[in-house]
């Protein structure tokens, strides 16, 4: 066997997970906690990937260095394109990188006061001191996100689960939902290519659009310069993932693999539980 070749069955073998949370967004464990839990379960490479957030990589860092597991530094930003709510995965960024911060900033300050407007609304649908309630679930100053609306919603007795009070309070229609504008999807891309990574478009599959509108985001997220998309999210059926496969194909898209873990009890795949790419897709890790 060449070395070449060695190299590349090797590669083919690590455990790979690039989209998961921490404390520093709406997660339950601390960065090293999900370190160490992502080392447990057999993951190679992980990327932290908190919600318009780069604080946590410092801390997960250290822990995978101590681990030996491979950490690639990650954020998911948040981005309005049409009528919807996008988000976009900035992976192998320079955390450092200062028109990337000065985009996390702007998009993290607008969720301060959408936090705001978010408990106004539910104020007004008869639900007091849902922000007061959210923000005991704050486990970082910096950021406030539906996730902790969620929790208190479901301390308070207005839901069973987290997926139930997202349905009856937090999406477009219901009481909890207010508008907001997060980035736009050329700025989005843009940070997060000045800052060196490679620009995913997250769980495709969960954006309400119809099969259109799906492909018109496809193309322009690619003629906006993005990079790939995560084809293997635990937000997709088997026929979604045969669908992104086809439309990575397609559009000349790298292919991302996620399990977008926020904790135990939140998340019913794992970290580092998602099954492998299709292999004749190009992953997006091939270059690093
Ligand atoms: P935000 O960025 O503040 O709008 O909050 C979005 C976060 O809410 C997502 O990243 C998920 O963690 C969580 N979320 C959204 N929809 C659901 C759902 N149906 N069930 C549970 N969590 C959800
Ligand atoms: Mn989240
Ligand atoms: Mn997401
Ligand atoms: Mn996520």
């Amino acid at each position: 066997m060449s070395a070449e070749i060695a190299v590349a069955v090797l590669a083919c073998m690590l455990r790979y997970d690039l989209h998961c949370h921490s404390t520093h967004s709406d997660g339950l464990l601390t960065p090293a906690q999900v370190v160490r839990r992502a080392a447990q379960r057999g993951v190679d490479v992980l990327a932290l990937t908190d919600h318009d957030e780069v604080s946590g990589l410092a801390e997960a860092r250290a822990q995978a260095h101590e681990l030996g597991l491979r950490l690639i530094d990650g954020v998911e930003l948040s981005v309005t394109w049409r009528d919807l709510t996008l988000h976009v995965l900035g992976l192998r960024i320079d955390p450092g990188c200062p028109v990337l911060r000065d985009g996390l900033t702007a998009i993290r300050e607008g969720r301060a006061g959408r936090a705001r407007r978010i408990g106004d609304a539910l104020a007004v649908a008869g639900i007091r001191d849902a922000y007061e309630g959210a923000r005991k679930y704050v486990t970082s100053e910096r950021l406030i996100s539906r996730t902790h609306f969620a929790r208190y919603l479901v301390e308070a007795g207005h839901a069973r689960e987290m997926k139930d009070v997202f349905r009856r309070y937090l999406v477009p229609g219901k009481p909890g939902h207010v508008a907001h504008q997060w980035a736009c999807l050329p700025d989005a891309i843009t940070w997060i290519h000045t800052a060196g990574g490679h620009a995913v478009l997250a769980h495709p599959g969960r954006y309400k659009v119809s099969a259109a509108g799906r492909r018109d985001l496809l193309a322009e997220f690619h003629d906006a310069a993005g990079d790939g998309i995560e084809v293997l999210s635990p937000s997709h059926s088997r026929a979604q993932v045969d669908e992104f496969a086809r439309q990575a194909r397609a559009f000349g898209l790298l292919a991302s693999s996620g399990s977008d873990y926020h904790g135990a009890g939140e998340s019913y795949v794992d970290l580092g539980d998602m099954p492998p790419l299709p292999d004749d897709l190009v992953p997006v890790w091939q270059s690093w």
